[in-house]
């Protein structure tokens, strides 16, 4: 199994996009965040999520100091904060933060998670960070969608709204 065999399988695969973010305190310049789609929802009770961060980011030796992160759930307009997260078009005029529980979130999101680490498991070249989700809110909208590579909008295929 080579990685673009990989790429090309798991990329048809749709997933939402989140920000994953952290800080090591409450103050902007000590912010760093990156765009995330290997996300997902773990336990219920205790509410626990995951992300895996590549060893090589930066973001993995971030949230091993900080010991904790937020995930914001990127609606349908925010493929341009997307891209900018990801390294790729900046745009750090549309980049603003939240403060939930100590970790910044990404305003305009459809979702914010506020998580401390419980676990940080290595797996490969990725690292899986398990976290409690210690405050969470939502919004209705549709959300950005990531698919085969590319950025998408989310068609619905009846009648009812996503959040219906
Ligand atoms: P950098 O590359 O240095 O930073 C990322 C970007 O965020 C930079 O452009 C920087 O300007 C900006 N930034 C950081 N902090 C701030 C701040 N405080 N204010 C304003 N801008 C800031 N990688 C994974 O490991 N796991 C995944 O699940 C994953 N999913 C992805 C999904 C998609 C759709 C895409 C496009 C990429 C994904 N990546 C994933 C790749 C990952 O987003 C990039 O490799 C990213 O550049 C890694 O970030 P970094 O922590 O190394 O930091
Ligand atoms: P792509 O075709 O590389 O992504 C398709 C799918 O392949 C992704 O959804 C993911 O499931 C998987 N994938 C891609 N790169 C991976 C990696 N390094 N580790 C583990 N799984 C990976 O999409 P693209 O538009 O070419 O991606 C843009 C950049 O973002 C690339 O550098 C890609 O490596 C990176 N990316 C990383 C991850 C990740 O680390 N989990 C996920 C998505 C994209």
């Amino acid at each position: 199994v080579t990685a673009l065999h990989m790429r090309k399988a798991l990329g048809r695969f749709a997933s939402g996009v989140t920000i994953v973010t952290t800080a090591e305190c409450e103050d902007e310049d000590s912010v760093h965040g990156m765009t995330a789609n290997a996300f997902t929802s773990v336990s219920l009770d205790p509410p626990l999520v995951l992300v895996s961060i590549a060893n090589r980011a930066k973001m993995n030796d971030r949230i091993a100091e900080t010991g904790k992160y937020g995930v914001s759930i990127l609606a349908g307009d925010q493929e341009p904060v997307s891209l900018h997260f990801a390294g790729a078009a900046q745009q750090p005029d549309l980049v603003r933060f939240v403060w939930r529980r100590g970790v910044p979130l990404l305003e305009g999101a459809l979702v914010h998670l506020a998580c401390t680490v419980v676990a940080s498991y290595p797996a490969g070249d990725h690292t899986l960070h398990v976290g409690r989700v210690e405050q969470l809110s939502y919004d209705d909208g549709h959300p950005l969608v990531f698919y085969t590579g590319s950025f998408r909008s989310l068609e619905l295929l009846g009648r009812d709204e996503p959040w219906g």
